[in-house]
């Protein structure tokens, strides 16, 4: 058993503290990550403060966009080697059987037996513990090889919001002569951006105000438009084929609905603390337009969005910051100051 140094929250209005947890012993097909970068998620804060409703075991420690090097192997492993960079994102297993895990979209798994990387119980029925730590644990079909070309720090925010924005973007057919915006350009929709514009498509930023534009062209928009002004939703209305909202709050939805053209798509990626969305069925049966949702991707599609963003040279634009800095970055995100994403150098734990 590996006993890993942690940042770990106690409670809904608690600080991050130090702590110890206990990796369990290999199983026959687990391997061992010595974890070097972990990301900071909108959800690992929404987690901790424990914002969706139902309970939250804490002490918790969150972090499920991980980089790292594989220490060690089961006397199975066959995908894995000692060395190896690896990454691990938001689940650790799934039923591995249903259909949807057959078809590689774990993350809808039907018997909804997905461990999240943290704040889940796992199959040995142990509380998950996330990357706030030096080391995990988990099955080799739940880790993820890391290409050379990208580096461990900027490989971590991939793992949760480069496959989040890549999976729908993907999924909706992003691609040359399809208009895309994206709401919000934090963690997620910063990586939105570089994504869609590497897919081909022309690519908008609805953000709340025009403070970030720089920026924004930088990773690949064609616009930018500031969302506090009320003659952006005149001006754009009926034109985005796609619309991904990364949005980490409450927003009407039904002016975003109005921006989409016929058979248009507004897909919600943002996960807003637990309280009903109102969608105005006229802001959709007018144009044929769907509001749709998705959840983070599949172990495949991980693979194959970090493949896709070394062929493409697609990197977030990170902030490493010491384990001591987490709440101070917690603030930052939740003042939308975040340039683009905080990421914990493990080895300050
Ligand atoms: P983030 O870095 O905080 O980015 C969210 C952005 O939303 C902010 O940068 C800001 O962009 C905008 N925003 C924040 N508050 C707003 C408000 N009151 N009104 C309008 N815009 C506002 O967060 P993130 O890590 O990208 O995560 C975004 C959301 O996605 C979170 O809710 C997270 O839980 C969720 N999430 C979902 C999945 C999934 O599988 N579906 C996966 C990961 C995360 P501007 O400054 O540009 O306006
Ligand atoms: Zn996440």
């Amino acid at each position: 058993m590996v006993i890993a140094k942690a940042r770990a929250v106690d409670g809904p209005d608690k600080l991050f503290r130090k702590a110890e947890i206990q990796r369990r012993d290999l199983d026959s097909h687990d391997v061992l990550i010595e974890i070097k970068y972990a990301g900071i998620c909108h959800s690992d804060i929404h987690t901790a403060h424990g914002e969706w409703g139902g309970e939250v075991n804490y002490p918790l420690v969150p972090g499920h966009e991980i980089a790292g090097i594989v220490t060690d192997i089961g006397s199975e492993v066959t995908k894995y080697k000692v060395g190896e960079r690896v990454g691990v994102g938001c689940m650790v297993d799934s039923c591995g059987e249903c259909e949807n895990c057959r078809q590689g979209e774990e993350q809808y798994c039907l018997e909804g037996n997905v461990p999240p990387t943290y704040a889940g119980v796992d199959k040995y029925g142990e509380p998950t513990q996330g990357g706030y730590s030096t080391h995990i644990v988990v099955t080799e079909d739940f880790v993820v090889s890391i290409p050379e070309n990208i580096s461990l720090d900027e490989a971590a925010p991939l793992l949760c919001a480069g496959i989040t924005t890549y999976s729908p973007l993907n999924h909706w057919n992003a691609g040359p002569g399809k208009k895309v915006a994206v709401v919000g350009m934090g963690g997620l929709g910063h990586m939105a951006v570089k994504i869609a514009h590497a897919m081909g498509a022309e690519v908008t930023v609805l953000s709340q105000t025009l403070s970030k534009r720089e920026d924004g062209l930088q990773f690949g928009a064609n616009d930018y438009y500031a969302t506090s002004d009320p003659a952006t939703f005149d001006k754009l209305a009926g034109t985005f084929d796609l619309i991904i909202n990364t949005v980490s709050a409450k927003i009407d939805m039904n002016a975003y609905l109005s921006l989409l053209t016929l058979d248009g798509t507004l897909v919600n990626v943002g996960a807003p603390p637990a309280e009903p969305l109102a969608v105005n069925v006229f802001s959709l049966i007018g144009h044929r337009r769907s509001f749709a949702g998705s959840m983070i991707g599949g172990i495949r599609e991980t693979q194959e969005m970090l493949n896709f963003c070394a062929k493409h040279n697609i990197a977030p634009k990170i902030e490493i910051i010491s384990a001591d800095k987490i709440d101070e970055a917690y603030e930052r995100v939740l003042a939308s100051d975040v340039k683009y994403r905080f990421v914990i150098d493990v080895s300050t734990m």
